[in-house]
């Protein structure tokens, strides 16, 4: 049983409540770091100052720059020996930054993902694979240790090594699985060379899909695909790693938990508070952080939270999937586009494959997108008609979206790079 009833379901006001005094204890051990310090100091802020939730806005805004130019040790709130491990981030927009957890800050992360599992609907009985890297990455060790509290069995295959994978689940009759989203729709092809069909041939329930951004159709081909419900889990290392927000059975957007976070969304441009509703960057304060707490860390990520109730009866909001890293958006022909949006159109569209590329390249004065799109092998024999033919749809298709016409090539099934971490999607050749 991992269903923390209390905490989970608790009124508003007594969570503001809650949320205060981890506040007032977050910022007195925040100030312990060489970074709060100079800042608290440079404000003239002292950490028994906040007496409401409000008096948080005082605080500037913590930046990812900020931790790579106090690197290694400049947030570090705690004595050295109180540490017992660090993690890294990915590092997928620049030089990677580094956390230190206590044994205290482990055991709370481990709580927040067997909470996340259970409330997925993971049981002691589940067979779990963990198909996730076991390094600095944060998605590997943070789900293991989540599903062993929860009591289930762990089978700690990491990434790669697809056929192993399929060998594994059936084996050992996994239920469970935890998978990038790109992963999950290459995998697919693996299948079916090998001839097994998740649907009749394991017995998966569930898969819990995170730490790239990935769209509703997306998430759809791998429920179809696998015959599973596929849970959407959002962290990022600076917030300890996976298990920061997640979906319940309603499957409407993911719960984050307030309890360990004080969420903001604000707008990117004037860092501008956005009421419920409103797409804008996430900005969060750890509450449960002793080795190295953060105060309104900017992610970058860019969301919404969803207003209204969620019929699991959990009081914690619920955040929009992420549509991507402020980032990660491209500006052609003076037209925003995330990547994000290109995937959901093309997996719209039948006979899309699982992977896509987009490249952009100027010529003269000129952006051009081109986007490698893989489609299933059947387009590739007999009548070239019809790949002809679906070219043009993707291409209007896009079009109609994106509102510029990109050029479009059709590629064979596992023709372009996969990797066993996160997806790159773009790749831009433009020179400023
Ligand atoms: P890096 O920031 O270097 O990639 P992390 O491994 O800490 O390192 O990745 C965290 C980031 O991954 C998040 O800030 C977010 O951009 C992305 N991410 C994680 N989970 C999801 C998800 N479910 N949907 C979309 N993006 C996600
Ligand atoms: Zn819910």
């Amino acid at each position: 049983m991992f269903w923390e009833k209390d905490i989970e379901t608790i009124s508003r006001d007594q969570l503001k409540a809650l949320q205060l005094e981890r506040l007032q204890k977050t910022t007195e051990t925040a100030v312990n770091s060489p970074f709060y310090r100079q800042l608290f100091k440079g404000k003239g802020l002292a950490p028994h100052d906040f007496k409401s939730l409000d008096d948080l806005q005082r605080i500037p805004m913590t930046t990812k720059d900020d931790l790579r130019e106090e690197w290694p040790y400049g947030f570090l709130a705690v004595p050295k020996e109180e540490i017992v491990r660090m993690h890294s981030s990915s590092g997928t927009t620049g030089r990677a930054i580094v956390i230190f957890h206590t044994q205290s800050d482990l055991d709370s992360w481990t709580n927040q993902l067997a909470r996340c599992m259970y409330m997925a609907g993971m049981r002691k009985m589940d067979v779990f694979q963990n198909m996730m890297t076991y390094a600095l990455f944060t998605g590997g060790l943070g789900f293991h240790y989540g599903a062993e509290k929860l009591g289930a069995m762990v089978i700690p295959s990491g990434p790669g090594n697809s056929k192993r994978q399929i060998q594994l689940m059936q084996d050992f009759d996994t239920t469970a699985i935890h998978i990038i989203p790109s992963y999950a729709l290459h995998l697919t092809q693996v299948f079916e060379e090998v001839g097994v069909d998740p649907k009749k041939d394991t017995r998966l329930k569930m898969a819990f899909i995170g730490a790239e951004p990935h769209s509703e159709q997306m998430r759809e081909r791998i429920e179809d695909f696998y015959g599973i419900k596929a849970f959407n889990s959002y962290g990022l290392s600076e917030m300890s790693g996976p298990g920061v927000s997640f979906e319940c059975t309603c499957q409407n957007g993911m719960h984050i938990w307030e309890d360990a976070y004080i969420v903001e969304i604000v707008n990117p441009d004037t860092m501008e508070p956005l009421p419920d509703g409103e797409t804008g960057e996430l900005v969060m304060t750890t509450l449960c952080r002793q080795g190295m707490p953060m105060l309104r860390y900017r992610t970058k990520d860019l969301t919404r939270i969803i207003p209204g109730d969620c019929p699991c009866g959990r009081t914690h909001r619920r955040i929009e999937r992420i549509k991507g890293r402020s980032d990660d958006m491209m500006i052609l022909k003076g037209v925003n586009i995330f990547p994000i949006q290109i995937e959901k159109k093309l997996m719209e569209i039948p006979g899309v494959g699982g992977n896509f590329l987009i490249m952009l390249e100027r010529k003269g004065f000129n952006d051009d997108m081109i986007i490698k799109v893989e489609v299933e092998r059947e387009y590739f024999t007999g009548d070239l008609k019809k790949l002809e033919s679906l070219r043009k749809t993707i291409i209007n298709e896009l079009k109609s979206d994106i509102l510029i016409t990109p050029h479009v090539d059709l590629v064979e099934p596992n023709s372009l790079p996969t990797t066993e971490g996160k997806a790159k999607r773009v790749i831009d050749n433009r020179k400023d």
